[in-house]
């Protein structure tokens, strides 16, 4: 997988792409990481990369032809790219929109600032317009880092236990259960009995349940979303939680 960031502040991202998980995978070739300076790409002896908007009004928009150039730039000859622009305005980024782009071959990443780039770069050049939530950020290299990181520990071999992915919160829609380590005893608290039984099937059990009912009590708009199995529904209904989930679903 590749990704090309283009970004008038190129620092912002060194230091969280070269730590731990993501660092790790670009020393394995598991990802290509390039960042491509947009300034680079200024026409004027300025350097400039942003004006005055059209029309008056306040703040600087990013010029097009620098973000024109800039993309061109980082295109490949054989590989098909998605050209995605971070903006409060796109659809709002999930795991779903993140297992989506872990599918694709090259993703580039234009980060925004001041009040955003010009409406007819984004019209002829962008394929996706993508918000990390509703609130404004500074830049869009934030936005940019965070669905690397997202995207990058699907990819496979990346995580270092093979399974840990396909269990995370939200791969089905339900939060996933709480998560204990030694010591067995703190503060006065011990950790759930079961987990010690060395019965593996009732350890899975405990933590489906646990999974559940922390769905139910923080995130009850998830479960529409939630197929169970037949044995996933019968176990619910000894455990008389099933009739609360139907309930739950319908509302949503
Ligand atoms: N004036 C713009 C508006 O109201 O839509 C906001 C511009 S914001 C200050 C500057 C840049 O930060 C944007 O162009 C975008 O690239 C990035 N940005 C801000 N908030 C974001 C968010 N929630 N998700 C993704 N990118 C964001």
């Amino acid at each position: 997988m590749i990704f090309d960031i283009l970004t008038i502040f190129p620092d912002l991202l060194e230091s969280p792409l070269n730590e731990s998980i993501i660092r790790r995978a670009r020393e394995k070739q598991q990802v290509q990481i390039s960042i491509t300076n947009i300034r680079d790409f200024a026409l004027d002896k300025h350097s400039m990369t942003d004006d005055r908007p059209f029309g008056g009004g306040e703040g600087m928009v990013m010029k097009p032809e620098p973000l024109t150039a800039a993309l061109d730039s980082v295109k490949k000859e054989a590989v098909k790219e998605r050209v995605i622009l971070l903006s409060p305005q796109g659809r709002q980024y999930n795991q779903k929109i993140a297992e989506e782009f872990s599918r694709e071959e090259h993703l580039i990443l234009v980060c925004g600032r001041y009040e955003g780039v010009d409406e007819r770069f984004r019209a002829a050049s962008v394929d996706d317009e993508i918000s990390i939530g509703d609130y404004i950020l500074t830049g869009g290299e934030l936005a940019a880092m965070v669905i690397i990181d997202s995207v990058t520990r699907l990819l496979p071999g990346v995580l270092g236990c093979a399974d840990s992915a396909e269990k995370d919160t939200f791969s089905r829609h339900l939060l996933k259960h709480p998560q204990y380590t030694r010591p067995r005893v703190f503060a006065g608290e011990e950790i759930p009995e079961v987990l010690l039984s060395g019965n593996h099937g009732n350890i899975e059990q405990s933590r489906f349940l646990e999974s559940v009912k922390r769905t139910m009590d923080r995130r009850p708009d998830l479960l529409a979303k939630v197929l169970f199995t037949k044995t996933e529904i019968k176990l619910l209904k000894k455990q008389q939680l099933w009739k609360d989930i139907q309930v739950l679903q319908q509302v949503q």
